[in-house]
């Protein structure tokens, strides 16, 4: 029998389909009948009767259930990616997040007295420990310290800043327009590749609220370049009665260079050299959830806990409890590489890479045959969020190419790299100069990544 015109069943008479029961089941009927209308919809040709329909449905239903955001491999190369998420978190401040989100906490509330309590009073305590600080205050991330920085101390005054660090980090942060809506007038000093003391002393005055050196996070100035040391600035500020703070940006609470890498300045040191206040992030090299960390002279903390805008920039219970499990490990300093995850990557070494690669090099060559080839090789990853911008970790990796290299091999690599990132679990790379590369060093699931070569849809 010939059909003169396929038309679709009815929506009603799929939903009856002994092949829907199932879905019905898990996904219940309002959702699966969503999914049906939105099916055939868009493939009106579709069989129902031998699966194709019912499974397209399941796949509708079971990505609206899922939540985001979604979990994917970072093979960038860059190890604190901004863009993914940065830091992978302890076990010990993910099971504390647990704990502060399942259910009541004395959060905000003094056991002692049954009153209301000082909202992360423990984890300044603690961060005064680390940083040989008088006093220590969290907000939401690090733009947020400086914005409250800057509110509280130079409400409408002058703050000097060298030309050479008015940085952009990405995003909408700009120092110039940071301090603009934080309503403090910005004073540069110096030129882009030299700043003297003198052109500090110069823009020093009345007007002067604060002076902020400002940690050149995502770039280096090389070459004819001075800048003028923290110790002499202290001074200066000193003279002038004005508080001087520095945004270390990333910055470390011990010293990093001891397990190999580039060196970073410690917040203990700044602290001790006479910083007034230190600002830094607490999922950069710290390794701690999205926070951002003031620590310094206790009346200027005191200043900023009291200013109004605190209240729009106070961390969440979950941010607290997971800064606190991640600052504990710190009191076991030597035990770091171990305990915290973002030093576990940072450290990984190039031969332990490169086995992995090896290891996996056959199982990728497979998912890629006959239309790409794949070669491991020895790669550079990168810190990332702003920590040392121009040294690199060696690290390896594969890179993938086109087989046949000429017309539209580009095209073909850009969809490979798209299908790679359509896999259940996202496999980012990074594609340079017509080579798609993955970086292993932030491999995590070895058999995982494995598995989801199955899934790989070829272009
Ligand atoms: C990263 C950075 C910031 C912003 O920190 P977030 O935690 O991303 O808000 C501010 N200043 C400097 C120098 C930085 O490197």
């Amino acid at each position: 029998m010939v059909e003169a015109t396929r038309r679709p069943p009815s929506v009603d008479t799929i939903l009856g389909m002994p092949a829907m029961a199932g879905i019905h089941d898990l996904f219940g009927r309002r959702l699966v009948k969503e999914g049906v209308r939105d099916i055939v919809r868009r493939h009106s040709d579709i069989d129902w009767a031998t699966g194709k329909g019912p499974a397209l449905v399941e796949a509708f239903c079971r990505t609206r259930m899922e939540s985001g955001p979604h979990r994917v491999f970072n093979l960038t190369g860059t190890v604190l990616h901004t863009n993914l998420g940065r830091a992978p978190l302890a076990a010990p401040a993910i099971e504390a997040m647990m704990r502060a989100a399942s259910g009541p906490s004395a959060l905000e509330y003094d056991l002692t007295s049954g009153r209301r309590g000082n909202r992360g009073g423990d984890v300044a305590l603690r961060l005064q420990r680390l940083t040989g600080a008088e006093a220590a205050l969290v907000v939401n991330n690090n733009a947020a310290a400086v914005m409250l920085l800057l509110n509280t101390l130079a409400l409408r005054r002058q703050v000097p800043v060298s030309r050479g660090e008015l940085v952009e980090i990405g995003g909408a942060f700009r120092m110039p327009a940071i301090m603009a809506r934080a309503g403090a007038r910005l004073v540069e000093v110096g030129t882009t590749n030299r700043t003297h003391l003198a052109d500090y002393e110069e823009a020093l005055g009345p007007g002067t609220g604060l002076l902020l050196k400002v940690h050149t996070s995502n770039y280096v100035i090389q070459g004819f370049a001075s800048a003028v040391e923290e110790a002499e600035l202290v001074r200066l500020a000193r003279a002038h009665g004005v508080p001087f703070a520095v945004d270390l940006g990333s910055g470390a609470l011990v010293d990093f260079s001891r397990w190999g890498l580039p060196r970073e300045p410690v917040v203990a040191e700044v602290v001790a050299h006479g910083a007034d206040l230190v600002t830094f992030s607490g999922d950069k090299l710290l390794g701690g959830p999205q926070a951002g960390i003031v620590v310094g002279r206790a009346d200027l903390v005191r200043r900023m806990a009291a200013n109004p805008m605190m209240r729009a920039m106070r961390p969440d219970k979950m941010t607290l409890a997971a800064l606190d499990a991640t600052l504990a490990l710190y009191e076991d300093p030597d035990s770091l590489p171990r305990t915290l995850p973002a030093l576990c990557l940072l450290t990984r070494s190039a031969a332990d890479i490169t086995r992995e690669a090896r290891d996996l090099e056959s199982d990728l060559a497979c998912a890629l045959t006959p239309a790409f080839t794949v070669e491991v090789v020895p790669l550079e990853s990168q810190i990332g969020s702003g920590a040392q911008p121009v040294t690199t970790l060696a690290s390896a990796g594969f890179a993938i190419c086109p087989a046949d290299p000429g017309r539209g091999s580009d095209r073909r690599l850009r969809r490979l790299a798209a299908a790679f990132r359509h896999l259940p679990r996202p496999v980012i790379g990074s594609l340079r100069s017509r080579v798609l590369f993955l970086d292993l060093r932030c491999l995590d699931d070895r058999d995982a990544f494995r598995a989801g070569l199955r899934d790989l849809e070829l272009p």
